[in-house]
């Protein structure tokens, strides 16, 4: 389609956008997303959050952060999902996004093209200090990107690196207290670190 057919098509729509949270675990990302689709709701917007389904960490049908501030959401397998489920809300919300697969990416534009508010919550790196999953290229394209920050539980700076206690490798073990801690550049890279400072990007 050509450029001038598109900007006919999206005429006269109202205007959707893309919004970013990121940062590290326990960064607050799940409660800033809660809060923007709250007052979403206060203006009698029709809301929708999404999860990936494997997160069951807390309640399967909502969106829990670590304060227990919850609204309800629907855990879905594929982005495609989103695309197909999230087409009649008005602002779409995404949390855990990292985890979900590179189609997300479309999906969060198609969804903005069509005039939906879409606000993605995720993890930018993971326990490695990598870009995690569809985060960085959803930075790229948004409109908005928010990091919000933990605090170093070695030193109390602003932290932006989750490091993993213990010796596990797997990229996709979940978040708890019991295995991760947030760090500062300096703590996370000097202080007792696991892996050398990682090669970015990845192409595996
Ligand atoms: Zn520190």
């Amino acid at each position: 389609m050509l450029f001038s057919e598109q900007r006919h098509l999206y005429r006269d729509r109202v205007a959707g956008s893309i919004e970013v949270i990121c940062g590290s675990m326990f960064s607050g990302k799940t409660e800033e997303l809660i809060r923007r689709m709250k007052r979403a709701q206060l203006a009698r917007l029709n809301v929708q959050i999404f999860k990936p389904a494997f997160d069951k960490r807390y309640h399967e049908a909502h969106v829990v952060s670590h304060d227990s501030n919850s609204i309800p959401s629907m855990p879905v397998d594929h982005s495609s999902a989103i695309l197909l489920l999230g087409q009649q809300s008005r602002v779409v919300g995404i949390d855990e996004a990292q985890f979900f697969d590179d189609g997300l990416v479309d999906v969060c534009n198609d969804l903005a093209n069509r005039g939906t508010r879409v606000i993605v919550a995720g993890l930018d790196m993971d326990f490695q200090g990598r870009p995690f999953g569809p985060i960085p290229a959803l930075m790229a394209i948004a409109e908005h990107v928010s990091k919000v920050h933990a605090v170093c539980m070695q030193c109390g700076s602003p932290a932006n690196y989750s490091y993993r206690i213990g010796t596990q490798t797997e990229t996709l073990l979940l978040g708890e207290k019991e295995h991760y801690e947030p760090r500062c550049r300096t703590c996370y890279y000097t202080h007792s670190a696991p892996e050398p400072p990682a090669n970015l990007p990845t192409t595996s």
